[in-house]
């Protein structure tokens, strides 16, 4: 029987410990969220920021602008932001519209409220191996979801599927930055079954549906399954906020074969979450420092 990477219970106790570190401050913590658009993965993602933030005392300032707004007003937006005294960390809710080039727009977020770790600065400490760097909310959630299952990954082949700059690179270059020895894989790559099954760690994030069969693993391997995605219609739905979601891996199948697996939901999501705000406490108390 695989053992089942739940992460709820270590969000439970990460939300004791931020609790702990928001108390200690000598004034209230704020997070601001600028969301363009209305996309329903945003509205979500939003949402249980919103309800962590309210749970550990963390006051979520969410701005929601619509699609057609201009770069130049964002930008403008992002900047009052930095310079307001009462708001330490300051998100952008990806993906942006289209139109929206959105390096330019996070770079004009100040490093010292980057609370996703996604500004060039951040960015190239991670690529410079810097261990003590901020990382991306979801690597770190990734991170902390194996250690606190005690799962090394130093000196581990570790297959990454996936390569965005949001998700995929961070978390490759995160297990880098701790030893793994890392594979990144994407949709051209050819084989991906033959070479899944090379790794004693298997990460996916391609935002595929049950995408992952057995026929991809093989036993003793580590699976952590970062994709979300909404499967209307299937027994194994499980219902989050109103939506139907699954994983990239075809769970129930996959469970059966390796020795360890996150679910989702309920697996990487709510570690992410928790990482976000980690993310803010560990950029205010630098900041006071
Ligand atoms: P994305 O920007 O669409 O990137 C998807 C990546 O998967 C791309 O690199 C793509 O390759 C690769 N890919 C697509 N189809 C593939 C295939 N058939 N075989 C191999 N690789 C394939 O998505 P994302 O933002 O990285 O998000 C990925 C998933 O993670 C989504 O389900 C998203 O909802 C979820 N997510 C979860 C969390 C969490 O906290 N759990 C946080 C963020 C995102 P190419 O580069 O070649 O196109």
């Amino acid at each position: 029987m695989a053992t089942i990477l739940f992460g709820k219970p270590i969000q439970e106790k990460m939300k004791e410990r931020l609790v702990e570190r928001v108390k200690a401050l000598s004034f209230a913590a704020s997070l601001a969220i600028i969301q363009i658009g209305n996309l329903s993965d945003s509205n979500t993602y939003v949402r249980q920021k919103k309800l962590l933030g309210e749970k550990i005392g963390v006051s979520v300032v969410h701005h929601a602008l619509p699609k057609e707004v201009k770069i130049e007003e964002i930008k403008m937006l992002i900047q009052s932001l930095n310079n307001d005294k009462s708001v330490h960390g300051v998100i952008l809710q990806l993906p942006l519209p289209p139109s929206l080039d959105s390096s330019e727009l996070l770079d004009t977020i100040s490093p010292r409220k980057d609370a996703d770790a996604l500004t060039s600065y951040h960015v190239k400490r991670l690529l410079e191996g810097n261990k003590k760097t901020l990382l991306p909310a979801t690597a770190r959630g990734v991170l902390a979801l194996l250690d606190a299952y005690n799962i090394s990954v130093s000196g581990k082949r570790v297959v990454v599927v996936g390569r965005s700059a949001l998700v995929g690179k961070p978390i490759a270059l995160a297990l880098l930055n701790r030893d793994a020895t890392v594979t990144i894989c994407h949709s051209k790559t050819t084989n991906l079954d033959d070479i899944t099954k090379t790794a004693d760690i298997v990460i996916v994030a391609i935002g595929k549906p049950r995408f992952f069969t057995r026929n991809f693993f093989r036993e003793g391997q580590v699976v952590v399954d970062v994709g979300i995605n909404e499967a209307p219609g299937s027994k194994l739905e499980e219902e989050i906020g109103g939506r139907m979601l699954v994983g990239d891996v075809y769970f129930e199948e996959v469970k059966g074969v390796v020795s360890a697996i996150s679910p989702t939901p309920g697996g990487v999501g709510p570690m992410t979450v928790a990482s976000l705000f980690e993310n803010l406490l560990d950029l205010i108390e630098a900041n006071q420092a």
